[in-house]
């Protein structure tokens, strides 16, 4: 199952919600598919022409933006394929277009998507989730 957490921005208000994990609607490979960009979605059907692929993995992460330092979740999915080769999703930053990368910090320590201050803290609404 999924979960989520939201956040608001101290100095501007922003509020925004992210997103972990999968749903129980999210039960294969195929019923996920179109829920990663456009081009992961050539690729993983191109390496299916030839490969079976292996230890499947997919679910919303949370990402980081190094330029602007922002906090993204994104749906990646990952696999195994070949020999010893791996796929994963590429994303980019919607507002530098910078590629991202998973994040490892606190996601209080990244700075706001609208205004940039690093003054996020934890909101008290709940997100929906199936
Ligand atoms: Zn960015
Ligand atoms: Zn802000």
């Amino acid at each position: 199952m999924g979960s989520g957490f939201s956040i608001v921005c101290k100095n501007c208000d922003e509020y925004s919600e992210y997103i972990l994990g999968y749903g129980m609607l999210h039960s294969s490979l195929d019923a996920v598919l179109d829920l990663v960009p456009l081009g992961a979605q050539r690729q993983i059907f191109e390496i299916r022409l030839d490969h079976q692929p292996k230890d499947i993995s997919y679910g919303y992460e949370l990402f980081e933006c190094s330029s602007c330092k922002t906090l993204h979740s994104r749906f990646d999915i990952r696999f195994k394929y070949g020999e010893s080769q791996k796929f994963e999703c590429n994303f980019y930053c919607g507002d530098c277009r910078k590629s991202l990368r998973r994040a490892k910090k606190d996601p209080l320590s990244y700075r706001c998507r609208n205004c940039g201050e690093p003054s996020l803290e934890h909101s008290y609404e709940m997100c929906p989730w199936d």
